[in-house]
């Protein structure tokens, strides 16, 4: 079998792996570095199944890395997409509060924001919400102009279109199934080809913590899967939505509540929802595989997360298999909305990574380990945050790695 010599070996060639190996590829020209993809297209999993938004840095706890890059993400984006000829559009975006509970909490999110840098942001009254989005409910929403929309499967196409032209490699069918140490190198194996790696970036997504646990490491994390569906508007609906309508997330739970988007397709979507998936890529409702439902119920932070939120995860799943109930969350943003006008649409699997606590990890995760970096937490605004997530990687690399390659 074909046994290659890297100085990095990139797992997993979504939008952050990607993202990694075109930065690290420019900081050090001479590293020989590839990317290994399980599956045979790139960008397959998270990245290809996501809202396609472009997350102005609203939500994120000051001084937070989602927080940070988001906000420094979001501005490379931009400037990536407009030298790469990416289409994108900021339409904007409304978080809209119901009663008055909820305006208080679209005040400390607007703190938040201004807080993190976002620019733009207002309070706005209904009228000037009617103006906006015509059709949206609200007694007070917070505005957000820079919000955009984008197809992250072709940013992420994009950045390992230049990480190839600067001579990296990219395996793709290429599921990485053991990691062997050697004194001096580990083995990436994989059934097409063996790679021979000084170091390793593990981007695996929602298989990062198997990966970390193949080169020995001692993770305290649980990738646990929660499936998001959505539903589509038919055409003859999409003028209920202009641009982004969000309702005000619930503080206790890191997912943003079921929204409309429409998307730089000129879909217009009604999701995610999110309900505990019993297969890492579980995109339907029937997909289950026992070793990983096993792995997910014998971890012991799984039971103390389901002690906390097993009344919010019992509803999810409710509104997992009633479109009424979905109608009837989604009517709150929407009045007009009507079950007819709602279509099955697609549906994506994040990675939370989650602690023997129990505690959802809040933000992005990404540690050094002795030859390597692990990624075990990059969901939302992990797309949008990409450029930044991977220029710190490739930082941490080169001052891990630097000397050693
Ligand atoms: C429903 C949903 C909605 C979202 N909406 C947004 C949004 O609107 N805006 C935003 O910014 N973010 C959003 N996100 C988050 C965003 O999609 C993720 O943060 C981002 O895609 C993470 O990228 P990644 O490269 O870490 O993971 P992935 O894209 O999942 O890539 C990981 C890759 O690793 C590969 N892999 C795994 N194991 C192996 C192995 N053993 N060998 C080889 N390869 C392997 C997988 O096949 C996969 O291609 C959303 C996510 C979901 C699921």
């Amino acid at each position: 079998m074909d046994s290659k010599v890297y100085d990095v070996v990139i797992i997993g060639g979504g939008i952050v792996g990607l993202s990694t190996a075109m930065q690290l590829k420019e900081r050090s020209p001479n590293w020989r570095i590839a990317v290994v993809e399980k599956e045979s297209e790139l960008a397959g999993h998270q990245t290809g199944h996501n809202s396609g938004v472009i997350h102005s840095g609203i939500y994120y706890r000051p001084d937070s890395q989602k927080a940070k890059f988001c906000v420094a993400g979001l501005q490379a984006l931009l400037t990536f997409c407009d030298e790469n000829e990416i289409e994108y559009e900021q339409c904007g975006k409304v978080i809209v509060a119901l009663n008055q509970e909820e305006v208080g909490r679209l005040e400390t999110l607007q703190e938040r924001g201004v807080a993190n840098g976002v620019k733009g942001l207002e309070m706005i009254g209904p009228e000037r919400l009617k103006e906006i989005e015509p059709h949206a409910a609200g007694i007070q929403a917070l505005w957000a102009p820079y919000t955009g929309i984008i197809d992250y499967r072709k940013v992420a196409l994009a950045y390992a279109n230049r990480f190839q032209q600067a001579g990296g490699d990219i395996f793709t069918d290429a599921p990485v199934s053991k990691i062997a140490r050697r004194s001096d190198s580990m083995v990436v194996e994989t059934p097409s080809a063996e790679l021979q790696a000084k170091h390793i970036i593990n981007c695996a997504g929602l298989y990062a913590d198997r990966v970390a646990t193949m080169m020995g490491e001692d993770v305290d994390v649980r990738i646990i899967p929660f499936r998001g569906e959505y539903f589509t508007l038919r055409p003859e609906s999409h003028h209920l939505v202009k641009g982004l309508i969000y309702p005000v997330p619930d503080p206790r739970f890191p997912f943003l509540g079921v929204h409309y988007t429409r998307n730089i397709h000129g879909q217009v979507e009604a999701g995610p929802n999110a309900v505990l998936a019993l297969k890492r890529e579980g995109y339907k409702k029937s997909d289950w595989n026992l070793a990983e439902s096993m792995g997910t119920f014998t971890y012991p932070g799984f039971w103390k997360m389901a002690a906390k939120f097993w009344k919010i995860g019992m509803q999810e799943m409710r509104r997992s298999y009633s479109k009424s109930i979905f109608v009837r969350d989604l009517k709150k943003l929407l009045p007009e909305i009507e079950a007819e006008d709602l279509a099955p649409g697609g549906s994506g699997v994040r990675a939370q990574a989650v602690a023997r606590s129990g505690a959802l990890l809040d933000d992005f995760s990404i540690l050094r380990g002795k030859d390597a970096v692990h990624v075990l937490n990059a969901p939302s605004p992990g797309a949008t945050s990409s450029l930044a997530i991977g220029s710190h990687i490739a930082e941490l690399a080169v001052e891990a790695f630097e000397g050693a390659a």
